[in-house]
């Protein structure tokens, strides 16, 4: 038996989520199976814990889009018992059981080998999170954003994504402005490296179609009116990496930057992304990222404190990174 985060639902469908005793048999389909040393909570983690949005797709279900442990079966060619593996994405913890548990049985397609750099913590401090924000940083690269290009922005930057994505950018020698809706958290950003911290509140008005040209790339997590603008503010050519929805689904802008400035819109998905381009992007944090910048930005959570944490985040409460290690 192994202790898990179980989401369920009742006859009214009405869902709860509670830590429980799992037995192995219970284990979904896998050629691998993984003694999880730790695992972490996304924004899409919470989604699934407090049912705000349906990212769930079978009950009962462990979440957990993100994992890091040791092989402890396997039979697939590629993995043997004690390798060292992390997982991000392909609907673990949404259709497949996930990482919130002490064990996890997977296709070991999905699974990638722990860069050596990385201790398990270090690397779900990273997590879906670090690793989306390194795909968007490898947007902006593949579409000729430089460090010499002009100023970067980041929205959303005291979340997960942002925090990760303003350290690896200004680590790169990139001018990071960090747009945040906290301003007591400014020193943090400042911390990790952002030149100047930008009030969210610059961003959530409409505005115009053009705005002054400022930005020569940005990550953007939080869509909605505000990608709108940053858009709208991106110089001739410059390319903003799209990868999330915390502030809404929508996007009411026009085509004027991208006919008239040339402005690329990159769309980042982590979960389906390639083998090779996760490999690439794990290497490339193993390279760029000093692990000494996880230390600000993590906070260790257990099991039992997902739930609550999982209100927090959706509430935009939480700063930077949850890791939640698990085993002894
Ligand atoms: P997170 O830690 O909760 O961070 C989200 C941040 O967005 C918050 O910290 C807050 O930053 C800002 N925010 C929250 N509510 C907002 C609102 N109503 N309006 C404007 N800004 C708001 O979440 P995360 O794990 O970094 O994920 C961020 C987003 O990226 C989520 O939408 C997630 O689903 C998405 N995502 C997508 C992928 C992908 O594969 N495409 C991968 C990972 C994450 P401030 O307080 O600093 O303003």
């Amino acid at each position: 038996q192994f202790r898990a985060l179980i989401i369920d639902r009742d006859d009214e469908k009405k869902q709860s989520a509670q830590v429980a005793a799992v037995s192995s048999d219970q284990l979904p389909d896998g050629d691998v199976t993984v003694e999880v040393a730790a695992s972490t909570l996304n924004y899409k983690d919470a989604l699934a814990i407090t049912g705000a949005s349906p990212v769930v797709r079978s009950f009962p279900m462990v979440p957990g889009i993100d994992l890091a442990g040791t092989v402890v079966e396997s039979s697939n060619a590629d993995f043997a018992p004690g390798d060292r593996v992390v997982l991000n994405g392909w609907g673990v913890g949404e259709k497949h059981w996930g990482g919130l548990a002490e064990y996890a049985r997977l296709d070991g397609n999905w699974l990638i080998p722990l860069e050596s750099a990385f201790t398990f913590e270090q690397a779900m401090g990273i997590g879906t999170a670090g690793y989306t924000a390194m795909l968007c940083v490898m947007a902006l690269e593949r579409h000729g954003v430089a460090p010499d290009s002009g100023e970067v922005l980041v929205t959303g930057a005291a979340g997960g994504v942002g925090s990760i994505a303003v350290a690896l950018l200004s680590g790169l020698g990139y001018r990071v402005a960090a747009v945040t809706g906290r301003h007591e958290e400014a020193d943090y950003l400042t911390g990790l490296g952002a030149a100047r911290v930008l009030p969210r509140t610059d961003f959530t008005e409409p505005g115009r179609p053009l705005a002054k040209e400022q930005w020569a790339g940005a990550v953007d997590v939080v869509g909605g009116q505000v990608l709108a603008n940053v858009c709208a503010g991106v110089k001739y050519r410059g390319t903003v990496a799209a990868c999330g929805l915390a502030g809404g689904m929508d996007f009411p802008a026009t085509v004027a930057p991208f006919i008239l400035r040339g402005v690329t819109l990159a769309g980042v998905d982590s979960v389906m992304c390639p083998v090779d381009e996760r490999r690439e992007a794990w290497r490339r944090l193993a390279r760029d990222l000093d692990p000494a910048v996880l230390e600000p930005v993590t906070t260790t959570a257990t099991l039992d404190d997902c739930a609550r944490l999982a209100d927090e985040m959706i509430a935009g409460r939480v700063r930077g990174r949850i890791v939640v290690p698990l085993g002894a």
